[in-house]
């Protein structure tokens, strides 16, 4: 088994092999983090992520991927191609939840500017670059948009961000208060902001500029794990990059305090 972790609440396990028998014994499994009940109004809408019986795996009523064991419905896993390393699949979810905005938007060629340049900055640019459009990532720190200016896509570093309202499409995954201001002056009117990331701290702002200049606010959050199998397997998705390193799991609190470093964007623990 190999379980990640790029904070200290922990991530999900991405990826796991099946022990006993079943349907997918002895196999490399990917599971899906939303477990939705699938006998309510919403699930019937095919919205099983948004399934208010739902639990989320290591996030909601459900273990994570450090607990000894962890039952996963077999409705949510799916098989990792022998073609994908674990290393790459464990990227499985991230990706998954890049591949959300593609499902929500149409994307035709569309300018975009990405604030944040950690794992799922990246991850967004990655994506949205492969559907076409124009994108540049605005980052703080200089390795994580290296890795960025690496995969062909443009960086900016945040203080030299000049604030022009000129782009279609803004994708806050910045996890901060300060990207949705920010995204407010950098999109243009009638265009759209996406919000990627959660934001624990509560925010006050003015909406007036909202209404103003019409702009749509998107949410976006878990997306589909079989176009992100399938983007990792063609290699549409690079992320090889992102894996920061790997510990064994009697050096756990080593990963730990690794993953909490800056310049860290994922960290993996080997559990034998
Ligand atoms: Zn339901």
């Amino acid at each position: 088994m190999c379980a990640s972790s790029s904070t200290l609440i922990g991530d999900i396990i991405d990826q796991r092999r099946v022990p006993r028998s079943g349907r997918f014994a002895g196999q490399r499994v990917v599971g899906e983090i939303n477990c939705a009940c699938n006998s309510c109004e919403l699930c019937a809408q095919g919205l099983q992520n948004h399934c208010p019986q739902r639990t989320v795996i290591g996030i909601l009523n459900h273990d994570g991927a450090f607990a000894d064991s962890l039952l996963v419905p077999e409705r949510n896993l799916l098989l990792v191609p022998d073609s994908l390393s674990t290393e790459q699949a464990v990227f499985t979810e991230p990706v998954a939840a890049a591949c959300r905005i593609p499902q929500q938007l149409q994307l035709n060629g569309q300018s975009v500017t990405v604030l944040g340049a950690g794992r799922l900055g990246n991850l967004c640019a990655q994506v949205l670059a492969f559907h076409g459009c124009r994108v540049r990532v605005v980052g703080k720190h200089e390795h994580k948009l290296r890795l960025i200016a690496e995969a062909g896509i443009e960086t900016v570093q945040l203080d030299r961000l000049q604030p022009e309202q000129r782009w279609d499409l803004v994708v806050d995954c910045t996890g901060s208060t300060s990207g949705l201001p920010l995204a407010l002056q950098l999109v243009r009117p009638c265009g759209t902001i996406v919000l990627k990331t959660t934001v624990a701290d509560s925010q006050t702002m003015q909406m007036a500029p909202v209404v103003i200049d019409e702009v749509s606010i998107l949410g976006s959050r878990c997306g589909p794990f079989d176009v992100a199998l399938q983007m990792l397997q063609k290699g549409q998705v690079n992320v090889a990059p992102l894996l920061s390193a790997r510990y064994p799991l009697q050096d756990a609190l080593a990963a730990f305090e690794h993953a909490r470093r800056k310049d860290a964007l994922k960290v993996l623990l080997d559990v034998a």
